[in-house]
């Protein structure tokens, strides 16, 4: 029977992000099926969770149903030999600010990050765009009366965030570790983000902009708590980039299976 002496095991998940939650001794649940962690799905989050037990000492197989790793972050060939599709994911900015992500060797594991050398542009119905750039400043000059409150919307929140990433993407349970930073990005994220972005920007290339962003939510932009999702995304546009991998969101799946594998875990297809 082996019994890691601590492990931070991956129990939530939203968008590639891995929440750990920490377990203490002396493990009794896991010791029901000693040395020995089956994770079911090898999609990011389930190859994350693996990696983890792996490198805590647990025997680990993650039993995939599809013929092909990585869920949601698989690429193929779905029109032409040779040009390669995402069947999901593409765009990875959650992944280069996760410190999960962070702590491991992807690159080594053969992963790249091809940069953008703009982030994202925002088309508008009068044929031009809004583009996302790196510098806050470059970005906040194109959006007219609103650059000031673009600036002093982002502006406090990217100068906490090193801080601010580790508490948004940590567990919920617990005190945030910057707790002013996080009631900062709170009383913000909390809104809708119709309601933020009314209260902030007066013309529509803002509002525009914002409102892309916070779409990812999946929410109504009417929604409490959608405004969270388009500042969370704006400072990752200029804090870290909005990078695509190299050969498509399946090289992210592929390097986590290479880390795993040098873990000691084993990644099972077509499992039912
Ligand atoms: C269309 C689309 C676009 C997206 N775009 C982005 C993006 O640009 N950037 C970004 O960061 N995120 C994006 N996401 C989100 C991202 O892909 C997901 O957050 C991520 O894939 C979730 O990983 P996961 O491991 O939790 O689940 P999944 O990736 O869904 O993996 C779950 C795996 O479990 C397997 N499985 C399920 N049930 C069983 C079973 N009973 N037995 C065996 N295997 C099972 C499935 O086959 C699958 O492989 C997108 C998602 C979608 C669908």
């Amino acid at each position: 029977m082996r019994s890691p002496s601590i492990a931070k095991v991956p129990a939530v998940s939203v968008c590639n992000v891995v929440i750990p939650v920490q377990i203490p001794r002396p493990y009794d649940w896991f010791l029901i099926v000693p040395g020995t962690a089956t994770i079911v799905g090898a999609g990011p989050n389930g190859l994350a969770a693996a990696i983890v037990l792996a490198n805590a000492g647990f025997t680990v197989e993650v039993r995939e149903a599809a013929a092909v790793a990585g869920g949601a972050a698989r690429s193929a060939e779905l029109t032409l030999p040779g040009f390669r599709h995402d069947l999901g994911s593409a765009v990875h900015p959650m992944a280069v600010m996760s410190p999960f992500f962070s702590s491991l060797p992807l690159e080594q594991s053969g992963l790249r990050w091809i940069w953008p050398s703009a982030e994202l542009a925002h088309p508008l119905d009068d044929g031009t765009a809004v583009i996302l750039e790196r510098d806050i400043r470059a970005t906040a000059c194109q959006l007219g009366p609103d650059a000031a409150a673009y600036r002093r919307l982002y502006g406090p929140l990217l100068a906490n965030w090193d801080g601010l990433r580790h508490d948004i993407l940590k567990s919920i349970i617990g005190w945030p570790r910057h707790p002013i930073a996080m009631a900062r990005f709170g009383l913000r994220g909390l809104r809708s983000a119709r309601g933020l972005a009314g209260s902030y920007f007066k013309g529509v290339r803002a509002r525009a902009l914002f409102a892309g962003l916070a779409a990812h939510s999946f929410l109504p932009l009417e929604s409490p708590i959608s405004a969270a999702f388009g500042l969370v995304l704006g400072m990752a546009g200029h804090a870290v980039g909005w990078p695509i991998p190299q050969g498509g969101a399946q090289s992210i799946a592929d390097a986590l299976i290479v880390c795993l594998r040098q873990a000691g875990g084993t990644v099972i297809t077509d499992a039912s």
